[in-house]
């Protein structure tokens, strides 16, 4: 089994408001308003951790970094992702690549996308040509394209 790919899928949504930071895939982004979340809200590493959780079979983010507990209180979300990538490195395994697309009508994301691929690279200890990163808008439709949030989806192939 160890050699066949398994692939994960994610998605999160987290409401934009004013007076929080925007971090997306580990990146400060120059915004007058932030993702609201127990955490520190990173949506773009949210789906992503629940991917790596999915391709591995150990749950969702929910299980292992619940919002009741005090303690994932303002949690940097590159602690989620470290702990997907132990659970994966414990089951023998790899994460192989990674590919996100963040759906956000405000701020424009394009100018920060290769830093969000950088950052995303890093965390994962990927070479850049396995990362892909891809920002768009919702085309003005729902609670995206309304601008009261941001989305993202997430594959990843572990093996
Ligand atoms: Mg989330």
């Amino acid at each position: 089994m160890k050699n066949v790919p398994r692939v994960g899928f994610g998605y999160d949504i987290h409401r934009l408001t004013a007076g929080r930071p925007l971090i997306l895939g580990g990146v400060r982004i120059d915004s007058d308003r932030g993702l609201l979340g127990h955490s520190d809200g990173d949506a773009v590493l949210h789906a992503l951790a629940d991917a790596i959780f999915g391709a591995i079979g150990v749950g969702d983010i929910g299980e292992h970094f619940p919002d009741s507990d005090v303690r994932n209180e303002g949690l940097d979300s590159r602690r989620i992702i470290g702990a997907a990538l132990q659970e994966t490195a414990a089951a023998g395994l790899i994460v192989q690549s990674v590919d996100v697309t963040i759906l956000a009508e405000r701020p424009k994301l394009g100018p920060v996308k290769e830093e969000i691929r950088r950052s995303l690279s890093d965390l994962l200890n990927l070479p850049l040509e396995a990362v892909g990163v891809k920002a768009r808008t919702n085309e003005g439709l729902g609670p995206v394209g309304q601008q009261q949030a941001i989305a993202c989806y997430a594959v990843v192939v572990v093996a």
